[in-house]
């Protein structure tokens, strides 16, 4: 009998423990990155996120979006609270339903997400999702699992994930792109996070949490068959709806809040303003120079008048991880994530963007255990969204490169200012799976000079690290 008793009494107790315990819990990744990381990486890539991209003037709309956020922000359970973090919330005048966090707290909601969205709780959904990445530090910690990236590597990758489209011309900023791409596209596993944090931060500002769910459901239906930014930076990891409902449910909102007069009042007021462009017009804006000047890059347009390569080559080495030898009439340039080296004449500065002629690229992409040709495949899309005029390879040439695995193949591509060129692409896998790429190129009537160029450099690769 008493045995009898004691068992149902410890039923009831871990019933009610479950009751009260339902919420799932949340625990933040393991980070290399110091958390002064994020800060510096954040505030970094949004003094340029405000240069480069149309932001929305307006104190009205600012003020509502800053006053939603901030309430978001106060709701963050205390052990995900970094003091140093500052959360700040800016409206991008762009036209798609999206949003994006920087590491460190600088946030930004296009305009399309605040017009779209059905009440107040669904922006609120959006804004507790980024937030969540921001405080689970999701960003550092996933570049932590790729390898050893600098910060100024991590600052441009974010950039290029964002600005994205932004060179009209040749391959300069294709590896940071893919780089960047994959920086924001965070796992199956953070979005879970971001989505279970957000409904918690939702629920304990007093949101309904489910407002988080219909807003990605709207968000899936609004984009009309095209994957929209927003989704394919934040992959649905499955059942979304339904996990979030469930999570939902052991959340107690007692009086949510509803759709203040500011709601209506801010959306009929962006329903007045002259409609935004899209994230595609505003890079094209970018390109041919009218949108306002980035002031940051320097140089002038490539000449494409160059100097044949010299046949004595010089040997460099590239941050410890490789050894590669190239013409010695060509320069070293280093940018954040890869090395350009091109002859005099045959780099510059188009629109802004960094651009060359003759010469050769060398990067590296992150990519998450994909086979050696998948990764190229992506690098290749990657380098066709800002190639537009740059065609497919019909298939891959086996090889090696510094004693690895390599893919070699040869496509064309029109440039703005040269015309036709070709470009010559190897790439082999690091051991962490990175995709390590070379980049040759050379104008089509040159390229018959340049091929065994291309491949001497190639050949004469190492890697010197442990990667
Ligand atoms: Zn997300």
């Amino acid at each position: 009998m008493k045995r009898h008793t004691t068992a149902a009494v410890f039923a009831v107790f871990v019933a009610s423990l479950t009751l009260a315990d339902a919420q799932t819990k949340v625990t933040a990744p393991s980070n290399k990155y110091s958390v002064a990381d994020d800060v510096k990486l954040g505030r970094e890539a949004s003094a340029e996120v405000r240069k480069e991209m149309p932001m929305l003037p307006d104190d009205r709309v600012d003020d509502y979006v800053d006053s939603i956020g901030e309430r978001l922000v106060r709701n963050i359970p205390a052990e995900f609270r970094h003091n140093e973090f500052n959360y700040t919330f800016d409206v991008v005048n762009l036209a798609e339903i999206n949003a994006f966090a920087l590491p460190g707290g600088p946030m930004f909601a296009h305009r399309g997400m605040i017009e779209k969205a059905g009440s107040e709780a669904e922006i609120a959904g959006v804004l507790a999702h980024e937030i969540s990445h921001v405080a689970l530090r999701h960003g550092t910690a996933q570049a932590s699992k790729a390898g050893k990236y600098q910060l100024g590597q991590m600052g441009a990758a974010v950039l290029g994930a964002i600005l994205g489209g932004r060179t009209g011309e040749v391959v300069s900023q294709g590896g940071q792109l893919l780089i960047g791409a994959k920086f924001l596209t965070y796992s199956r596993e953070y979005e879970k996070q971001a989505d279970i944090l957000g409904a918690q931060i939702m629920a304990r500002t007093g949101y309904d949490p489910r407002a988080m769910a219909t807003m990605f459901q709207r968000i899936e239906k609004e984009s009309g068959g095209r994957a929209p930014e927003w989704l394919s930076n934040h992959p649905n990891p499955g059942n979304r709806a339904a996990y979030i409902t469930k999570e939902a449910q052991s959340l107690r909102v007692s009086d949510p809040i509803t759709d203040s007069s500011d709601f209506r009042n801010v959306q009929a007021r962006l329903g007045q303003m002259s409609p935004a462009m899209t994230s595609e017009e505003a890079a094209r804006g970018r390109n041919t120079g009218n949108s306002r000047p980035t002031g940051t890059a320097g140089g002038s347009r490539p000449t494409g008048r160059v100097d044949a390569p010299s046949t004595r080559y010089n040997t460099y080495d590239e941050g410890g991880v490789f050894r590669i030898s190239v013409p010695s009439n060509w320069r070293e340039m280093a940018s954040e994530n890869n090395v350009t080296f091109a002859p005099e004449g045959g780099y510059g500065t188009i629109n802004n963007s960094s651009v060359f002629t003759h010469g050769i690229q060398i990067g590296m992409a992150r990519n998450e255990r994909h086979s050696l040709e998948e990764a190229t495949n992506e690098l290749v899309n990657s380098l066709a969204q800002s190639n537009r005029g740059m065609g497919r390879p019909s298939n891959y040439t086996r090889g090696t490169i510094g004693g690895r695995p390599a893919l070699r193949t040869v496509v064309a591509n029109d440039a703005e200012s040269t015309g036709r060129e070709r470009l010559a692409i190897y790439t082999a896998q690091m051991q962490d799976g990175t995709l390590f790429y070379v980049i040759g190129v050379a104008p089509e009537g040159e390229y018959g000079t340049y091929e065994s160029v291309f491949q001497r450099i190639a050949t004469s690769i190492r890697f010197t690290g442990n990667r």
